[in-house]
């Protein structure tokens, strides 16, 4: 039977076992995969230019007489490298314009971030490599980690146009493994990053428990290293907080420099919306910027994300932002923001797959110890993450207010003491953030 890509290129070898040697086979055909295939063209990617031109000059009619035997039809056989491919991706990024503005000159440098700004930079003008290999840049959400990742990439890539720069975010990698895998082109997969100059992956936690792709990110990640190329990680936590990832990705992850961002001091929030303004051209008061930098005080997208909003209201009244409407402005974003609260239902639902048990079963009445521990852990999210009051969540669970609340006193109570616990529902909160 033949039903993938993989299953005809192994019936193509297999004629032509017929006329080569094993020794031949092995040697022009080892890396060779199929990249595509229609009615009537077959498209074989061999990432090594030489063997390339050897199998395209010499086995290209062995090729085509093989798929026509098997097929009683006439192909047409391709063959592409590993640079066009490169090419098409490159193409595929640079589509993604805004990142073009992701520069240092615009990042504003405070206690917060000046570790992880200063060692960007020098991963950036590459001088990191002795002891900022890799680097590893960590925070929590809207805090800068992304625009540093750009800042790098967008100021190696004007250096060295030749450098063959990856950046990946951590979720694409992952669906794109399976895609690989699912289509037999998992050797074109290695092949491409293993050839990276510079290897830069945003948000790297989301492959943590996925099994195939750690194994992946693994043997990439010592490919690279080996060669001694630059590689850059961002993540919503360090790597000794990454429950699930294996021992040695997390020695890996934690072997050249760890800079962690924290949330920005008053000065630097100013400093921001100072920048920020300006960038739109736009005035605002000290006292209105005043305001703002007291209002939002832990997330840097949100303040750029109020300014926007000032600017707007700004264009809209043809007038100055004055200290009541600014105040107007975010009253309004904040109920909007409240808008996007997860559900209850959510919550449940996440929490239970976060246990592996279903919905039916954290409502239900099992008093089962692992069942009742996330049961709790579920409360205690609604609690913290919506506006429901005690009864309301009781009636969710079938259960009255005092359980509610002595659910949720234990589950605060414990998380100070359990690291697991406090990540448990870190991955759960930012499980449902990412639905
Ligand atoms: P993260 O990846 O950590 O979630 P981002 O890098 O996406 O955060 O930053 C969110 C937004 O805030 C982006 O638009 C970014 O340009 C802006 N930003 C973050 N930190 C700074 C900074 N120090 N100076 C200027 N802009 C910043
Ligand atoms: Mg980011």
């Amino acid at each position: 039977m033949i039903n993938s890509p993989n299953d005809i290129w192994e019936h193509v070898l297999e004629i032509l076992r017929e006329k080569l040697t094993q020794v031949a086979i092995n040697t022009w055909f080892n890396e060779c995969s199929v990249l595509s295939v229609t009615d009537s063209r077959l498209v074989l990617c061999i990432p090594s230019d030489f063997k390339r031109n050897i199998v395209e000059s010499r086995f290209k009619v062995d090729i085509m007489n093989a798929l026509r035997e098997l097929f009683s039809g006439e192909f047409d056989v391709s063959f592409v490298g590993l640079s066009e491919i490169k090419e098409a991706d490159e193409k595929e990024m640079t589509r993604f314009g805004e990142t073009e503005v992701y520069s240092f000159s615009n990042f504003v440098v405070g206690n917060s971030n000046k570790f992880a700004y200063a060692a960007a930079k020098a991963v950036a003008d590459e001088q990191g490599k002795d002891y900022a290999n890799p680097l590893f840049i960590y925070g929590e959400s809207g805090l800068g980690k992304t625009h540093l990742l750009y800042a790098i990439r967008n100021q190696l890539k004007k250096a060295h146009p030749e450098y063959y720069i990856v950046l990946i975010r951590g979720g694409d990698f992952v669906t794109e493994l399976i895609t690989a895998i699912q289509t037999g082109r998992s050797l074109e997969f290695k092949e491409k990053y293993k050839s990276a100059d510079v290897f830069l992956v945003d948000d790297i936690q989301v492959i943590a428990g996925k099994d195939r792709t750690e194994e992946e990110v693994f043997h990439i990640f010592n490919t690279l290293y080996e060669a001694q190329k630059q590689i850059v990680l961002t993540s919503d936590r360090p790597p000794e907080e990454m429950l699930l990832l294996p021992e040695r990705l997390k020695s890996r992850f934690s072997s050249g420099l760890l800079a962690d961002i924290t949330v920005p001091d008053y000065e630097t929030r100013m400093a921001i919306i100072m920048k920020k303004s300006n960038q739109l051209g736009l005035t605002l008061s000290n006292e209105v910027m005043d305001f703002i930098a007291k209002k939002i005080t832990a997330n840097i997208r949100q303040l750029e994300g109020a300014v926007k909003l000032m600017k707007a209201q700004s264009d809209l009244m043809d007038a100055e932002i004055t200290l009541s409407i600014a105040q107007e402005v975010l009253a309004k974003m904040f109920r909007e923001k409240e808008s996007d609260l997860p559900t209850p239902e959510a919550i449940i639902e996440e929490t239970a797959k976060y246990f592996n048990f279903s919905a039916q079963e954290l409502t239900g009445k099992s008093r089962v110890s692992p069942i009742v521990n996330a049961r709790q852990i579920a409360m205690y999210l609604i609690k913290q993450l919506t506006n429901l009051s005690g009864p309301e969540i009781g009636k969710l669970f079938n259960r009255d207010n005092s359980t509610v609340l002595y659910s949720i006193d234990q589950v605060a109570e414990k998380i100070p003491r359990s690291k697991e616990l406090s990540i448990t529902i870190k991955d759960i909160t930012a499980n449902l953030n990412s639905n």
